[in-house]
């Protein structure tokens, strides 16, 4: 085919697909301009998963009416006057692209009263150019209604998934918006149906009882954001509301809504070991920072951003979500534990080995204050499964198997890290024959093994030899433990493999419930409880402990 330059049609349509990918992202681009415009009200209604009719309406500054037309040219804004501008964004949009994308790929009409003006301006478009103008009675603000989404673009079309998804990204989009400006006092309406609602507050708890409902938003913890920049701020849940998605992180930047595996990962590091593998927190982030330390002008939907100094954005991102977990979160108290179990259980008690006593060692950083247990007096063993213990503020039931599950995880994750595994070797090498699915698993791990203790080296069809295992596993058990392991790690991505070898190691030498344990043992496993970083969940995220507190037992003897 020849060169040619494309007709402008085409090229608007081409740019056009990067902003308006879906019906929500039209809605995001309006809700952006009426943020923009300081709206105080939105409300969004759509209609047919926003292809039929997406319609925004707000109370902001409204437009000139020498100005309307203006709005829709392409790369015409109002919020960027220079190149230098670029550097410190302060409004969510900035390109001048939205209107014209949405006007190339949809029909558009706009009605729009700036304050002063008697009367607001009426502007009608079709295939991308403007097809009438009057003026109408209007309160200050604008109203945009976007009809026929993608109809004269049939692979488009095509391509969007069931309205009720269309939906849901639409309803996504307003909530998080609503999360991000809680004194805005936002609705969405779907196919006539109210579905969301906020007040306008100001405040964010009141946005997040809308979004996610009373029972999460009660869960949820503040953060307590320190006065130095970068300030991180918001509310985060406590571990035991989880998801089984990352959808429920949101992150506002400047209160602009983005995406960030950076910031993820530093919720997910603060939350580590509260959480059942797999399962995600619930958290509202903002994070205020200066603006020409954050550059907003990365990604086509601006959704994601590019911080000048990641490493402190994460640190303050982390310690902040850390130290509220760590303030809030208390032994379980027998209210809870008994009316409902607080985690799901999840734990396999498959550990065979017997409980070989402890080996020395304060190995670990000193513990966070608050998170850390008081020294616990041993009184005795229930069931063959609990410790019962006295701390200066009544009683501890232990579950023997979780607490220990978490002081060999910690142990092992350090040793690891400081490469100190101890090691027993094998007096001669044994063979270890593995199913398809497992070799497949141990081809691609087996030297990455070598960090956990493990020396296995590939040895014919489907066998392997093996030199060494951790000196912590039992001598019968290493081959079980490894074919579970490599069973587990087979079945996709479960996220952190090395989070999964270290869980797996501790569960398989953790002492088993139906124990028998003696003064001694529960001592020492009470003695390296109090020591570890996190000593009231175990790596699954199931609590270690339930404590009566002094008060409950005098309320329940009628002391009080
Ligand atoms: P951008 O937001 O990047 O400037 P848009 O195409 O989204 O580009 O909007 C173009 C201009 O139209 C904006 O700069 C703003 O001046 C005006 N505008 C759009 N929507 C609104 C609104 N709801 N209220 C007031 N002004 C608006
Ligand atoms: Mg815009």
């Amino acid at each position: 085919m020849p060169i040619k330059a494309l007709d402008p049609k085409v090229v608007a349509r081409i740019a056009a697909g990067e902003v308006v990918e879906r019906p929500a992202s039209v809605v995001k681009e309006l809700v952006e301009n009426a943020l923009d415009a300081g709206s105080s009200q939105i409300s969004v209604e759509v209609r047919g998963g926003g292809v039929s009719l997406i319609k925004v309406a707000d109370n902001g500054s409204g437009i000139a009416s020498a100005e309307v037309e203006l709005a829709f040219d392409r790369y015409a804004t109002s919020k960027l006057e220079n190149l230098d501008d670029l550097e410190s964004i302060q409004s969510l949009g900035f390109r001048g692209e939205a209107l014209p994308s949405i006007t190339a790929v949809a029909q558009v009409d706009m009605v729009t009263c700036a304050a002063g003006e008697r009367a607001g301006t009426y502007l009608a478009l079709k295939d991308g150019a403007i097809a009438s103008r009057s003026s109408q009675g209007r309160p200050q603000g604008t109203t945009v209604t976007v009809a026929n989404l993608f109809r004269k673009i049939p692979a488009r079309l095509k391509f969007l998934k069931s309205v009720a998804t269309e939906n849901a990204h639409i309803a996504n989009v307003v909530s998080q918006y609503a999360l991000a400006f809680p004194e805005v006092r936002f609705s969405l309406s779907i196919d006539g149906r109210a579905a969301l609602r906020t007040s306008g507050s100001g405040r964010l708890i009141d946005s997040i009882v809308e979004v996610y409902g009373a029972e999460v938003a009660d869960s949820m913890i503040e953060l307590k954001g320190e006065a130095a920049m970068p300030q991180v701020t918001g509310r985060i849940g406590s571990p035991k509301v989880n998801r089984s998605g990352r959808g429920y992180l949101s992150f506002f930047v400047n209160r602009r809504w983005v995406n960030s595996r950076l910031l993820a990962r530093a919720v997910e590091e603060a939350y580590h070991g509260l959480l059942m593998v797999g399962r995600h927190p619930i958290t509202v982030i903002n994070i205020s920072l200066p603006l020409n330390e954050v550059d907003v002008n990365i990604h086509p939907t601006k959704s994601e951003v590019k911080f000048a100094n990641e490493r402190a954005i994460f640190s303050a991102v982390q310690r902040a979500v850390r130290q509220a977990l760590t303030e809030q979160i208390a032994v379980p108290r027998v209210e809870a534990a008994v009316t409902r179990p607080v985690f799901p259980s999840a734990v396999r008690e498959t550990a065979t080995i017997p409980y070989s006593g402890v080996a020395p060692g304060p190995a670990f950083p000193p513990p966070t204050p608050s998170m850390a247990l008081p020294v616990l007096r041993v009184l005795g063993q229930l069931d063959n499964s609990y410790i019962i213990a006295e701390g200066p503020d009544g009683l501890y039931l232990i579950d023997q198997h979780a607490a220990h599950e978490r002081i060999l995880f910690e142990r092992i994750s350090q040793q690891r890290l400081r490469r100190e595994v101890e090691v027993q070797g094998m007096l001669e090498p044994m063979t270890l024959e593995v199913s398809p699915r497992q070799e497949a698993v141990l081809r691609s791990r087996y030297q990455d093994l070598n960090e956990f203790g493990f020396a296995i080296e590939p040895f014919g069809d489907k066998t392997f030899l093996v030199r060494a295992v951790p000196a912590l596993l039992h001598k019968e058990d290493w081959a079980g433990m490894l074919r579970e392991l490599l069973d587990s790690l087979s079945e996709g991505d479960k996220g952190d493999w090395a989070e999964e070898v270290t869980i797996s190691m501790a569960c398989h030498s953790a002492v088993r419930a139906g124990q028998s344990l003696s003064d001694a043992e529960m001592q020492e496993l009470v003695r390296q409880l109090e020591q570890s970083d996190t000593p009231h969940t175990c790596p699954h995220g199931r609590p270690t402990m339930i404590h009566l507190s002094s008060e409950q037992l005098k309320k329940q003897f009628g002391r009080t």
